[in-house]
């Protein structure tokens, strides 16, 4: 069965850290998810002001933040001591864990930034461990030639199709992610399987794409969730489409958010703020 659209959240411009301009989809507003994805931002911008001050140090407990730079370089550093440099085409997948308290640096005073980051949930019974990264560079990343003229990258999860089987660098991930990034040239359709227990929506971020059976568009810079079924179909405009397919297992627990604090309950909320305003984060646990 072909995935209807189900619903759509526009993105809407905002700004987070010391001041980067971003459109926030999923998780601009709290009941604005969907399980286990917890928001979807989109930074874009030419402009250095937009960007400059990037992320200064702050904390993130409970959950996984994913980052792929379409264009541009930050690096990251944290306080256990991990640096990493983020650059186009790569991903930086963060697992934080018990605890991170670290910074997203911009490493350009000029041209082009551009990216997302996702925040994806943790179960409760991973919530505090360990923190881990999985940097991954352009190169480690896939790229599949479609048959249609386009292609796509796949950063988590499998591709497949009636010839092969492509598998992306991002692994042992208890929800099972599946992250494509794809482009289409114009008119050109495109159908892949998605597991029928995952929760699944895609985000066009140039160009225009029509989804499900019958076809039908969606915005552009919009979180369009997909209902149930086990495949996805769409087709690009005449301008042709580039858009990120994300699903995953939803974990069907409690979420309670405080910022870049995402638990099961008040008491584990507290503790965390408890935690970080008494350097427990810093000392090795
Ligand atoms: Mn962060």
């Amino acid at each position: 069965m072909i995935r209807n659209v189900q619903a759509v959240i526009p993105g809407v411009a905002t700004s987070d850290g010391a001041g980067v301009k971003l459109r926030r989809s999923l998780g601009g507003q709290q009941q604005a998810r969907l399980d286990p994805f917890l928001m979807l931002d989109e930074f874009s911008s030419n402009d250095p002001n937009d960007y400059v001050a990037g992320f200064p140090a702050h904390p993130h407990r409970g959950f996984e933040t994913v980052t792929y730079m379409l264009e541009g370089h930050m690096l990251h550093e944290d306080h256990l001591g991990n640096q990493g440099h983020l650059k186009t085409g790569g991903v930086q997948w963060m697992t934080a864990g018990r605890g991170i308290i670290h910074s997203e640096m911009p490493q350009q005073v000029s041209g082009a930034m551009r990216g997302f980051q996702l925040w994806i949930n943790l179960p409760a019974s991973e919530k505090m461990k360990a923190p881990a990264y999985q940097d991954i560079q352009v190169e480690d990343i896939p790229t599949v030639h479609l048959a249609n003229g386009g292609s796509l990258k796949v950063i988590a999860g499998t591709y497949s199709d009636s010839k092969k089987i492509v598998a992306g660098p991002v692994g042992e991930i208890t929800t099972q992610p599946l992250f494509l990034d794809v482009h289409l040239p114009a008119d050109a359709q495109f159908e892949h399987a998605i597991p029928e227990a995952h929760n699944a929506f895609l985000y066009v971020y140039e160009g225009a794409l029509e989804v499900g059976d019958p076809l039908k568009g969606v915005p552009r810079q919009a979180a369009v969730v997909l209902g149930r079924g086990d495949r996805l179909k769409v087709k690009a405009s005449s301008e042709g489409a580039q858009w990120i397919m994300l699903a995953a297992l939803p974990l069907g627990e409690p979420i309670v958010q405080y910022g870049p604090f995402v638990m099961n309950t008040r008491a584990e909320i507290e503790q965390a703020i408890d935690d970080y305003q008494n350097n427990r984060f810093v000392i090795a646990q």
